[in-house]
């Protein structure tokens, strides 16, 4: 959670669950507002995916069509709580939906139908038209 390197471009997360969004949602700014042709991955749970931080970064980065591709990890449980006792819906890949942001449920313990889906993610981010202006 505290491991951070600039070299390796890696900020690292928060002691807050779900506050990494926001930011990860600013860095993506910050990239697209550099040109900088980078696609930021923001990582975040189950738990997290509830609050209302999430929602509003969900709006910004669909909304300025941001650079940043959002990858829940579902273990179906915040901390003590079931998923399906704290969560409306509980196929988080459908989450950007309202946002209009695709998602895609894929098996995290198959280590390259993981790799396809980051794949594809990030291409499709990276294709994104940015509004002329943002240049
Ligand atoms: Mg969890």
């Amino acid at each position: 959670m505290h491991m951070f390197s600039r070299e390796k471009i890696f900020s690292a997360g928060t002691a807050s669950s779900g506050a990494n969004v926001p930011i990860g949602t600013g860095l993506a700014f910050a990239d697209r507002y550099r040109n900088n042709g980078a696609v930021c991955l923001t990582y975040f749970g189950d738990g997290a995916a509830n609050q209302g931080q999430v929602f509003e970064s969900f709006n910004m980065a669909e909304l300025w069509k941001l650079p940043v591709v959002y990858v829940i990890e579902n273990n179906q449980y915040a901390m003590g709580t079931s998923l399906v006792r704290s969560t409306a819906e509980v196929h988080l890949y459908k989450r950007g939906a309202s946002h209009n942001i695709p998602g895609e449920a894929v098996d995290g313990m198959d280590v390259e139908a993981v790799h396809a889906a980051g794949v594809k993610a990030v291409a499709g981010r990276a294709k994104v038209t940015v509004r002329s202006s943002w240049k």
